[in-house]
C-alpha cells in the first residue's frame, strides 16, 4: 500500500504571509456584484478532459461567465485579476461525507461532553477548514438538530464554510454508547422509522441519512416517506447483505460500503449491479484506513502547524489533549483498522475496475482526520487504489456534486456558481499537491487568497490597528 504519509511542503509560510496581510484587501460579501478574473494558470473543469493550460476564468458576482485560453478571452478592465501563473485552477471540492461536529479529535467519549455547549464553535471551526481546506460543497451526515440553522447561516454567506446540505440526526434502531442522544433519532419498527423520516424531513433536512440496524423494511419505509418528498437516502452500509437489502428498499446512496466490516471483496453479482445501476457510492476509504497509517508513520502529523494554527486556542487544546499520551493506536476505534485496511483495499479496486459511480466522501472529522488534509487524502488514496489522477479529481468535483444533487457547481463551465479552487502544482503529476490550496472562491467571493484564509487577514489586521491605536 502506498501511503501519503507527508503533507506536501507549503511553499510559502502562513504566518509569513500574515505579516503582510494588512497589504492586502480583504474581501467581503459586500464585493459580491465584482467582475474577477483567474488568469494564467492550467485549468482543469471537472470533467475527465485534458487540461486547459494558460487559462482564464472570468466571474461576474457569482457566476462563471468565461473559461478558455487566456489569449482568447476578453478580461474587462475593470476585473480584479488572481494570478494563477504556475498553478492549477480547478472546482472546489465537494465532500459527500462530512462531519461538522467533530474535528479530528482522538477520544468520542472525551469529545461529546465538551462539545455540548461548544456546538456553534465547532460548527463553524470544521466549516472554516473544510474551506480553507479547497472544500467548497459538502453533505453533514449526522449532527444535532441546530446544525440545520448553522448550515442556513452558511449558505447565506454569513459564516465560512462549504456550500452545505444537512442531515440533522441518523435514522438508527440503534443507540451506540457515548454518541450523544441528539445525534440519532430511535425506532423500533418501519412505521416508526416512517415517523421519524416525515418529522426530519418537516424540520427542514436535506437528506436522511440510516445509519446501523436499517433493516430492509424500515429502509422500505422511509423511502415511501422521503422519495416523494425529494429527500435522498443515504445509508451508513458494510456487510453484502445489508448493501443488497439497502438497495432494495431504495436506498439512493451507499456511503462506506466496503471500507471496513467483515465482507469484502463483495460478490461480483452486487459489484456489477451497482455499477450498471449507477448507485452511487462514496467509500471514504481514507479515514482510519490511510490516515492510521500515515499517523503511527509519522505521529509528528498531530502536531502539523497547518492543522493545529486552524483550530481556535480553546478547541487545539482539547484536541491536543486527546493525543497528549501519543497513544492513538490504543483507542477503541483503531481496533479494527488493520482488517478495514485489507477490506477497504479490496472493495475499492473491485468498484473501480467496475466503473461504478463513485463520489469523493471522507467521513471528515473522525479521529485523526482532520478537515484541513481529509479532501486531499481522500482522493490520493483513490488514486492510490486505481483511479487515474483526473478520474479522482472528476469524482471529487463533477461527480460528487452531480450525486449530491448540486449540479450548478462541480464543474468550471460559463452559467455555473463560481466555486472554484487553485492549487500549487500539477495534480495530474502529484495528486497530494491538492494539499497545498492557495486560493479559495466560493460563490464569487474569495475566501482564501496565497495561501491565508480571509478571515485569518481579518485577525492580523484587527491585532495590527490594536497595536497601533
Ligand atoms: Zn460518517
Amino acid at each position: 500500500m502506498m501511503i501519503p504519509a507527508r503533507r506536501p511542503a507549503p511553499t510559502t509560510g502562513a504566518l509569513a504571509l500574515a505579516a503582510f496581510a494588512v497589504l492586502i484587501a480583504v474581501p467581503s460579501a459586500a464585493a459580491q456584484d465584482r467582475t474577477l478574473a483567474l488568469v494564467g494558470g492550467q485549468l482543469l473543469d471537472g470533467y475527465e478532459a485534458p487540461p486547459i493550460h494558460h487559462a482564464a476564468v472570468v466571474i461576474e458576482g457569482n457566476r462563471i461567465v468565461a473559461v478558455g485560453p487566456a489569449a482568447e478571452i476578453d478580461i474587462p478592465a475593470d476585473a480584479e485579476i488572481i494570478d494563477t501563473r504556475g498553478k492549477t485552477m480547478m472546482p472546489g471540492m465537494v465532500d459527500a461525507h462530512v462531519h461538522i461536529m467533530i474535528l479530528g479529535h482522538g477520544d468520542y467519549s472525551r469529545w461529546f461532553p465538551w462539545f455540548e455547549g461548544n456546538d456553534e464553535l465547532v460548527y463553524e471551526t470544521s466549516a472554516k477548514q473544510l474551506l480553507a481546506a479547497g472544500v467548497t460543497a459538502g453533505v453533514d451526515l449526522a449532527a444535532p438538530m441546530s446544525s440545520l440553522a448553522f448550515r442556513d447561516r452558511v449558505n447565506r454567506n454569513e459564516v465560512p464554510g462549504p456550500r452545505l446540505l444537512a442531515s440533522g440526526p441518523w435514522v438508527t434502531r440503534y443507540a451506540w454508547g457515548f454518541l450523544p442522544d441528539e445525534l440519532r433519532v430511535l425506532h423500533r419498527t418501519p412505521e416508526e422509522a416512517a415517523e421519524r423520516t416525515r418529522m426530519l424531513i418537516d424540520a427542514g433536512v436535506d437528506v436522511i441519512k440510516t445509519w446501523i440496524g436499517t433493516t430492509e423494511e424500515d429502509m422500505r419505509a422511509i423511502k415511501a416517506v422521503a422519495g416523494p418528498a425529494g429527500i435522498p437516502i443515504h445509508c451508513h452500509v458494510y456487510a453484502e447483505e445489508v448493501v443488497w437489502g439497502a438497495i432494495r428498499g431504495g436506498c439512493d446512496v451507499l456511503q462506506h460500503a466496503g471500507s471496513g466490516g467483515s465482507v469484502p471483496p463483495y460478490s461480483q453479482e452486487l459489484v456489477d449491479h451497482i455499477a450498471m445501476e449507477g448507485i452511487p457510492v462514496v467509500q471514504t476509504i481514507s479515514h482510519r484506513i490511510w490516515i492510521y497509517p500515515a499517523t503511527v508513520e509519522f505521529p509528528e502529523r498531530l502536531w502539523d502547524p497547518d492543522i493545529i494554527n486552524s483550530f481556535p486556542p480553546s478547541i487545539r487544546e482539547e484536541v491536543l489533549a486527546s493525543y497528549t499520551k501519543n497513544d492513538f493506536w490504543r483507542k477503541p476505534y483503531f481496533r479494527t483498522t488493520p482488517r478495514q485496511i485489507r477490506n477497504s483495499e479490496g472493495a475499492s479496486r473491485q468498484f473501480i475496475e467496475a466503473d461504478a459511480l463513485m463520489a469523493m466522501g471522507t467521513d471528515t472529522g473522525s479521529p485523526l482526520n482532520f478537515h484541513a488534509e481529509s479532501a486531499w487524502r481522500e482522493v490520493s488514496a483513490y488514486v492510490d487504489m486505481g483511479m487515474t489522477e483526473i478520474e479522482a479529481i472528476s469524482a471529487a468535483t463533477k461527480v460528487s456534486a452531480e450525486v449530491l444533487g448540486l449540479s450548478e457547481t462541480g464543474t468550471i463551465e460559463p452559467g455555473k456558481l463560481a466555486d472554484i479552487i487553485v492549487v500549487d502544482g500539477n495534480p495530474l503529476f502529484d495528486i497530494n499537491v491538492l494539499g497545498y490550496v492557495t486560493d479559495v472562491i466560493k460563490d464569487g467571493i474569495i475566501y482564501k487568497r496565497n495561501g491565508v484564509p480571509v478571515w485569518e487577514m481579518e485577525e492580523a489586521q484587527t491585532q495590527t490597528s490594536t497595536r497601533g491605536s
